[in-house]
């Protein structure tokens, strides 16, 4: 981009590159359309534990129902959210809802479970993140410790003196944080003991090819390892296998979200789940049909 070939130099906008502006201004307002009448949908993958085979928590993850593309994947709009700013009330919606949501199945006498949020960068930077949170919290009734905050690596290192500030406060209200996609960013190991965070989940990329690859396999057990010894719970992302979920149990790891037990279902789906106590049989790691 122009700013990436830095200040002094002179840029030529081609008419590809003005089209390109133009697609993302649509966007942009099509993004806005779709904030103020309600497009935007949360589905929530199950997270389960391991040892119990129950499930623990799910994770909220957006979606746009556009009225003529049909279900779009987060990848294709977060981005552009996040760089013309959307993503801070979008962002906020996702917050309320997954916490008004979570409270709702605690009411309906479902066993309690966490609900996991995904933040993004600029949200985060927010000067008033904390008092969101904690405005949400209160108005949705939802016992903070239900609520997870996820964030990643980079996001937590771009700066990392406001970083430990900010998550102390947001620990503070008696929210979780996980760090995503754990192993992927720019990390040091440094923030693991200055950070107040109490999950790893550990990067798809990593599990995909466990047990066979044993590269895979060496880092995915070394993790596991290194989190317990910091008191840290881990949570495997993208468990596709029984194999995977056989090596992750035999390394102890906490808990497990993948497509082999349920892919991300919208709410209902999530309660039919809950409803049912579908769980992981922890004898056989016999494989349940996906609800979606
Ligand atoms: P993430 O937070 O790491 O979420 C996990 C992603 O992995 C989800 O993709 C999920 O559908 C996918 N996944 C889960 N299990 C499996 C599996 O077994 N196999 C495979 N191949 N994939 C699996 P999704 O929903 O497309 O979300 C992608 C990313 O978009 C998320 O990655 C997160 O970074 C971002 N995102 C989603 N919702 C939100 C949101 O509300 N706010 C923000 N800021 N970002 C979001
Ligand atoms: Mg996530
Ligand atoms: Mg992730
Ligand atoms: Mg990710």
């Amino acid at each position: 981009s122009a700013k990436e070939n830095g200040r002094n130099n002179f840029q030529f906008y081609t008419p590809e590159m003005n089209e390109i502006i133009l697609e993302q201004l649509e966007m942009e307002k099509a993004m806005r359309h779709a904030l103020e009448h309600e497009e935007f949908v949360l589905h929530y993958q199950p997270q389960v534990d391991l040892v119990t085979g129950q499930i623990i928590g799910s994770e909220a993850l957006i979606r746009w129902m556009h009225p003529e593309r049909g279900l779009v994947p987060p990848s294709q709009f977060i981005p552009l959210a996040e760089s013309v700013g959307l993503i801070i009330p979008l962002g906020e919606w996702v917050l309320r809802t997954a916490c008004l949501q979570n409270k709702e199945w605690q009411d309906a006498g479902f066993p309690p479970i966490k609900v996991a949020v995904n933040l993004s960068a600029r949200q985060f930077e927010q000067a008033n993140l904390v008092d969101t949170v904690a405005d949400i919290l209160e108005e949705s009734g939802l016992d903070p410790q239900y609520l997870h905050l996820e964030i990643t690596e980079t996001l937590a290192m771009n700066n990392a003196n406001l970083a430990i500030d900010k998550l102390h406060a947001l620990k503070n209200l008696g929210v979780q944080l996980s760090i995503d996609d754990f192993g992927t960013g720019y990390s040091s190991l440094n923030y693991l003991k200055k950070f107040p965070i109490d999950t790893l989940k550990i990067d798809r990329s990593f599990v995909g090819d466990i047990p066979a690859d044993s590269d895979d396999a060496a880092i995915v057990t070394a993790i596991i390892a290194m989190a317990h010894n910091l008191k840290l719970t881990v949570v495997a992302e993208g468990v596709e296998t029984e194999a995977q979920l056989e090596f992750l149990r035999e390394q102890n790891c906490d808990a497990m979200q993948g497509f082999l037990f349920s892919r991300p279902v919208p709410a209902h789906q999530l309660a039919q789940l809950l409803y049912e106590k579908k769980s992981l049989d922890t004898e056989t790691y016999q494989h349940l049909p996906s609800s979606n």
